[in-house]
């Protein structure tokens, strides 16, 4: 009998390790799948590389352990390779959850119910679908523009180093980013490899997916993304790991995806604030990227026009490599800003709330229709109303369980909770003191939609948001006619704004992009920005269509720094400016930041925990160099009738902050259960929204 060490997705205690010990006949190489007994139950491990002196010395003195055997192992499935368990490592050590948990979590869910039979039909299934999915038209490869090609030589001799540093390709929209991506796939196909494309949203990735399929004829492609059913996402997987598949292309998950011969990682919009898984093992793939780029000694290219202000940083400092393409392909132009000052803009009378749309974009755009282009106007709220409140009275249509308004959507006559779902139907009167004109305050999607379509008669409106786009498929449909022009005017949330290749728009809006400037997450202007630059990425993509494009911006301060930094489309100026004010204030990328999130019945019970959990810390030298920030309610404190609390913890050493976390963390569900009441807490390491 030999003792085998297998990771089980259970979290870690002090003392207690998601790594457990079982033996068997056999032994079993490291990243084999097996069934093992847990209690009472039965569940699926991973065979790890398991220090066993370490083990041994830790129990010496100690009457030595029964070992149950291993049911089975999955013999039919190849074992998971060295430098994917080693990112699994880092990703576990890195956020603070068990290696077993993220181990387990990374998989496909199906690979946990399957036997070993079942499993080896799915492979065998696996090998003999491999012809019929290799099939697409061959696409026209266009020729390069000079500074892709430039871009393309400087890649093409870094990838051959050694141990090629991530890259930066630094980009305007347009600049044909994705071109550079399909010539350094090219490459790395030829040269027998697998590439690995990651893409911020699942919407995304079917547009991404017809270009590189055109392009490949004859090449395996596979997308990885949560859409996918269960047994899709299995035989995706399985493809990758068998290293059948030429092209992996998915969103964050694809991180993880098994790839036996990678040759190539690329993090589209690598800024995408999507990358930051939001549970779990809070990771953000566009870092693992870099790390695992750096394991298999591959290059990395994170791509964006408005970098992250961390990458970009790394760039100007030289930890990272940089190439630029700053002029759209085929002399298209960047839309000229306008910035809207709506303090100007004459009401409907003088306590009126403000117009949707300014009088003269409402004649700009009339213009574009007259012309038959398409304008893009987006205003991240949807629902008609974010509120409805009676006028007669002080009623608002506050959530019985958060923190927040429920939204008040007008065609499906209902308030919605967009933090805890919960619904009803729109009241006929004011609950409180029964006036029947209760109204909508504010503006969401749904209200810009029907009032353009009254500022605009006769034009082709069309809205596309979460709410339009829940049925499978509709979102394909919605973006389809954009593409065939049967849109005049789209209405859209940030949904609409990346990515898209829409030819005919030649005027975006941002409608209301004012609150961002005052919030109170510091990387609020960094996001804004960005967001603002994509959406005017839109327009004039297609330097065919006479007469310049515009954005406009409505804004009642027309004078900020981030607008006047907009204007000139001046990514490094803003970064510049930002980064100043970050390094000041010794926030990242000058500090390294974890989260200690907690929630409970009642916040007293939080915001004691999050102290004691403080408390327990500062008993390591290690927290000397640690800033505790006190606990603090998030933006919406309490939801589904839980109070949260957060405190935030800051370093100027990310190798301290990680020796500190790596001894408390542990600890915590101890602490967690000497705290009742306690529901759930979390630990979110580089944490985004704060
Ligand atoms: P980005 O990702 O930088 O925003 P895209 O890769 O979407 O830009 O390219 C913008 C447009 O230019 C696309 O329609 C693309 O097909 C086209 N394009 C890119 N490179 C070339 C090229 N070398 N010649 C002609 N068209 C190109
Ligand atoms: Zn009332
Ligand atoms: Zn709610």
């Amino acid at each position: 009998m030999t003792r085998i060490g297998v990771a089980i997705d259970a979290p870690q205690y002090a003392g207690m390790s998601s790594l457990l010990t079982y033996e068997s006949e056999q032994p079993l190489v490291p990243g084999t799948l097996a069934r093992v007994p847990l209690g009472r139950r039965e569940v699926t491990g991973l065979v790890w590389d398991a220090d066993f002196a370490a083990i041994d010395a830790a129990a010496a003195g100690t009457p030595p352990m029964t070992l149950r055997p291993v049911i089975e192992a999955i013999s039919a499935l190849p074992p998971l390779p060295a430098d994917w368990r080693a990112l699994v490592e880092f990703t576990a050590r890195y956020y603070q959850r068990s290696l077993g948990e993220v181990a387990l979590a990374v998989l496909p869910p199906e690979l946990r119910k399957l036997d070993d039979t079942a499993i080896a039909k799915r492979v065998k299934k696996k090998r003999d679908h491999l012809l019929p999915e290799a099939v697409g038209a061959s696409a026209q490869r266009p020729e390069l523009t000079a500074e892709q090609a430039a871009a393309m030589d400087t890649l093409a001799a870094w990838a051959a180093e050694p141990a090629p540093p991530p890259t930066l390709l630094f980009g305007v929209t347009g600049s044909g980013k994705t071109e550079v991506y399909l010539r350094l796939a090219e490459q790395a196909l030829a040269a027998g490899k697998q590439a690995l494309i990651l893409v911020p949203e699942i919407n995304l990735t079917p547009q991404l997916e017809q270009r590189f399929a055109a392009r490949f004829p004859g090449r395996r492609l596979v997308s990885l993304h949560s859409a996918l059913t269960p047994a899709q996402r299995l035989q995706h997987w399985l493809s990758a790991h068998l290293g059948e598949a030429d092209l992996v292309l998915g969103t964050r998950l694809a991180i993880f995806a098994s790839l036996p011969r990678l040759g190539l990682v690329v993090v589209d919009e690598e800024h995408d604030p999507s990358y930051k898984q939001q549970d779990g093992a809070r990771y953000s793939a566009r870092d693992l990227a870099v790390y695992r780029g750096h394991l298999a000694r591959v290059p990395v290219l994170l791509g964006s026009a408005t970098p992250s202000l961390e990458t970009w940083s790394h760039a100007q400092t030289g930890r990272y490599r940089q190439v630029t393409l700053s002029e759209r392909v085929g002399q298209g132009a960047l839309p000229t800003v306008r910035l809207l000052d709506m303090a100007t803009v004459p009401r409907a009378a003088p306590r009126a709330p403000p117009q949707a749309l300014a009088p003269q974009l409402v004649a700009a755009i009339q213009a574009r229709v007259a012309r038959g282009e398409q304008s893009l106007l987006f205003l991240n709220r949807r629902g008609f109303a974010p509120v409805l409140h009676c006028p007669a009275c002080t009623w608002k249509s506050g959530c019985p369980h958060c923190s927040a308004w429920r939204v008040f959507h007008k065609g499906e006559r209902i308030l919605r909770c967009h933090h805890c779902g919960t619904q009803e139907p729109v009241p006929r009167a004011c609950p409180d003191c029964g006036n029947l004109d209760i109204e909508p305050m504010g503006r969401g999607t749904e209200r810009l939609e029907e009032q353009v379509a009254e500022l605009l008669p006769g034009a082709r409106v069309l809205r596309i948001d979460a709410d339009t786009t829940r049925a499978k498929g509709t979102l394909e449909a919605q973006l389809a006619a954009v593409h065939e022009g049967v849109v005049d005017v789209l209405v859209g949330t940030q949904m609409v704004t990346k990515g898209h290749d829409f030819r005919r728009v030649t005027l975006v809006a941002a409608v209301n992009p004012d609150s961002a400037l005052f919030a109170a997450d510091f990387r609020a202007p960094e996001r804004l920005f960005a967001l603002l630059m994509q959406a005017g990425g839109r327009a004039g993509r297609d330097a065919g269509i006479a007469g310049g494009s515009e954005m406009w911006v409505q804004t009642y301060n027309p004078g900020h720094a981030l607008f006047e930094a907009l204007k000139k489309h001046d990514f490094a100026a803003f970064a510049t400016t930002q980064l100043a004010e970050r390094e000041s204030a010794g926030l990242p990328p000058y500090s390294h930041l974890a989260l200690l999130r907690a929630e409970a019945r009642t916040e007293d019970v939080a915001e004691a925990f999050l102290r004691a959990a403080r408390d327990l810390a500062r008993t390591y030298p290690e927290a000397a160099d640690v800033m505790f920030y006190a606990p603090v309610p998030p933006s919406v404190a309490k939801v589904a009738g839980f109070e949260r609390r957060q405190m935030l913890v800051e370093c100027a050493s990310r190798a301290t902050l990680q020796r500190l976390l790596a001894l408390f963390t542990p600890e915590l569900p101890a602490l967690k259960n000497a705290h009742r009441g306690i529901v759930r807490w979390a630990i979110d390491v580089d944490p985004l929204g704060i």
